[in-house]
């Protein structure tokens, strides 16, 4: 490990810590020696799990509940995560989405608006509500998609319509944050094994097809790379959009 990825006296709060990306990224940031905050939604069960497997390890963490999709449950959570982490938080990784798909005329509105409320609002309301708590020099990360750059396949337009929104505000709060030396990313995975996306199956198979290196990315590798992000030695990257997807766009 080298210095620049030692989080030891810093707090991170990672929304949608239970399952998936967002339990490995905080995971690899508690193993670095960051104090861990954890949301979720419904998966109390899996959060306690993932808070226990960190305090096994010799970290710290706790889970709270926060749903990304209600404004004042989003922001009442993020802003008690803080308050117990302490007075500052280092490291924001917007992590919790949803990936609802359809062509258009079959996906119904309620859908469509889960995708906008839980991807898009979720991730302002989190983050206006402790804005004013993050500490200077303090790190966010956004987890926007491969949809965040294109939409390669038919029936993802409210999905990626989400995630290109996550672009434009980690573009325009680089630049709202630039002045408190707080840097503001995103990072765009391709297809990563998770209960979302799982790489068995005929749909995974298509999948792995289109993708250089062959396979479903791992949690791990996209939690290393915002672990990267959150550390001093990616001081000068801000505003940044960066894929990892295997060569999936390239
Ligand atoms: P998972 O479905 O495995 O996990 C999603 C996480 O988000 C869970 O912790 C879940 O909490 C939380 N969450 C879902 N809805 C809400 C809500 N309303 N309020 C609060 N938390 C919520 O997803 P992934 O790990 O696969 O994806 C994580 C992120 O990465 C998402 O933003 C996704 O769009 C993005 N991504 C994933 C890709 C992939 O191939 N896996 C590809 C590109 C981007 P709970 O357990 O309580 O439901």
């Amino acid at each position: 490990m080298t210095h620049g990825m030692d989080f030891h006296g810093k707090t991170a709060l990672v929304t949608g810590g239970s399952r998936g990306i967002g339990a490995a990224i905080a995971r690899t940031l508690a193993a670095r020696g960051a104090s861990v905050a954890i949301t979720y939604s419904s998966s109390r069960g899996s959060a306690e799990a993932v808070v226990r497997d960190i305090e096994t390890a010799g970290g710290t963490a706790f889970a709270i509940e926060a749903d990304l999709a209600d404004a004042r449950s989003a922001a009442s959570g993020a802003k008690s995560a803080v308050e117990t982490l302490g007075a500052r938080l280092h490291i924001l990784v917007n992590n919790a989405g949803v990936a609802l798909h359809g062509p258009l005329g079959t996906l119904s509105d309620d859908e469509f608006e889960r995708n906008l409320d839980v991807n898009v609002r979720g991730l302002w309301h989190t983050t206006s509500a402790i804005v004013d708590l993050l500490a200077d020099e303090g790190r966010i990360v956004n987890i926007g998609s491969f949809f965040s750059e294109r939409v390669p396949f038919p029936g993802s337009s409210a999905y990626g319509m989400s995630k290109h929104a996550v672009t434009g505000m980690t573009r325009g709060w680089a630049r709202d944050l630039a002045p408190r030396g707080i840097t503001v990313n995103s990072v765009e995975p391709g297809p990563i094994a998770t209960e979302t996306n799982p790489e068995e199956g005929p749909r995974a198979d298509r999948i792995k097809a289109m993708v250089p290196l062959g396979r479903f990315g791992k949690p791990e590798e996209v939690a290393d790379l915002v672990a990267f992000l959150a550390s001093p030695a990616a001081s000068y990257i801000t505003g940044s959009q960066i894929l990892i997807d295997g060569g999936l766009l390239a």
